[in-house]
């Protein structure tokens, strides 16, 4: 276990911000959990469990202590019905994670290529793209609660999956900090091509298309559509695309018959914010060093020197101006960490 003390944050985000904690601990294997609780015991603070740190946005120095879950471990638990269950440790590289299962020939995990991160991280905001969320693959959640060292497991129905969010994301989580999370990879299951982006780029190819193909395609688009978080600071997408009645679809149509609207199993409708924040003329705007892209109006930016007083900044500004022009609230994707802890709600 690595030990840090007035840490310095801003290498172990992607967005990058200054940002200081009391303590920062690296757990590398297994045993370092149970010295971690020593330390809890012994000195006790604020905590936060910390992946790859490209879902956090540290918006002033945090007076607590930050825990880097980096233990590693990868395996084939066995095969049932034809699916394999793929177990992963927490602080495996995600994207390393879904390569390796591409490579070894079992797919399902390959629309979700190349997004930044932790696997102990993906079912904490059911990760999601090109036509995938996580949920749909997982078989269960491993993990133990930190206040009593009790070791938990939860299937993928028992884990409150919706868009961007989960049980371990909501404020009873807070507790819970997850250890390994177990795939159930189907064998049968033809690619998913069904995103525009993806019909486009494999055309009327879909027959001979493998899971290796479409982990490569994926990545290929993502380098050209979003910001390199190592060449310009972020965190992806900083607002969640917006679900609404069907009737408020409506209303909005009839004045912006161009809005992008995509009915959903339950009945809500989900807009494009990033086309919103677009219309409202918001790319490349600026709060201190944070930036609204140019090419991405989804993706605030860290364009140098920016803080996280001035992430907070922009994204009130975006939230105010999209909510003042269409009437939909905005809500921020990423976890936003103050003094204390999580905020819970961007006021
Ligand atoms: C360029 C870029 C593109 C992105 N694209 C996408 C995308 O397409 N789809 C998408 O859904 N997301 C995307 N993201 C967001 C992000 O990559 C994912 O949410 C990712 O899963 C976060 O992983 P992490 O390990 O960095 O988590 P962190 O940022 O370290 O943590 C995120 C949250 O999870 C908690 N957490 C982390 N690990 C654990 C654990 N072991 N136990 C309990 N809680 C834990 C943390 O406390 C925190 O609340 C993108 C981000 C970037 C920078």
């Amino acid at each position: 276990m690595q030990c840090f003390v007035e840490a310095d944050l801003s290498a172990w985000t992607t967005l990058g911000v200054p940002a200081r904690a009391k303590e920062l601990l690296v757990l590398e294997d297994e045993t370092d959990l149970a010295r971690w609780f020593e330390r809890r015991e012994s000195a006790p603070m604020p905590e936060l469990v910390l992946g790859g740190g490209s879902n956090v946005v540290f918006l002033e120095d945090f007076a607590g202590r930050v825990v880097r879950l980096a233990i590693r471990g990868r395996e084939l638990l066995g095969e049932e019905g034809g699916a394999r269950f793929v177990r992963a440790a927490a602080g495996e590289p995600w994207d390393g994670f879904v390569r390796w299962c591409v490579t070894q020939g079992w797919g399902g995990l390959e629309n979700l290529a190349a997004i930044p991160g932790s696997v102990g991280a993906v079912p904490v905001q059911n990760v999601g793209a090109y036509g995938l969320e996580v949920s749909e693959r997982i078989a269960w959640v491993e993990g133990m609660d930190r206040d009593t060292g009790q070791t938990w497991r939860f299937s993928g129905n028992e884990c409150g999956f919706g868009y961007r969010t989960s049980r371990f994301k909501a404020a009873e989580a807070s507790s819970r900090v997850i250890t390994a999370v177990v795939f159930r990879l189907a064998g049968d299951e033809p690619p998913r091509l069904e995103y525009p982006d993806l019909q486009r780029w494999f055309g009327g190819r879909a027959q001979r298309v493998s899971p290796a193909d479409v982990y490569a395609a994926v990545r290929e688009i993502r380098a050209r559509k979003l910001p390199d978080p190592r060449v310009q600071g972020n965190v992806g997408s900083f607002f969640k695309n917006p679900l609404v009645s069907p009737e408020v679809a409506e209303r909005l149509a009839a004045i912006h018959p161009d809005l992008p609207r995509h009915p959903q199993p339950d009945g809500r409708v989900k807009l494009a914010a990033g086309w919103m924040i677009e219309r409202c003329g918001l790319k490349g705007v600026r709060e201190g060093g944070a930036m609204v892209h140019e090419r991405q109006a989804l993706v605030l930016c860290n364009a140098g020197g920016a803080t996280g007083a001035d992430f907070l900044a922009l994204a009130r500004r975006v939230r105010e101006t999209v909510a003042e022009r269409f009437g939909v609230r905005l809500e921020v994707e990423p976890v936003l960490v103050g003094r204390e802890g999580v905020v819970q709600r961007l006021t």
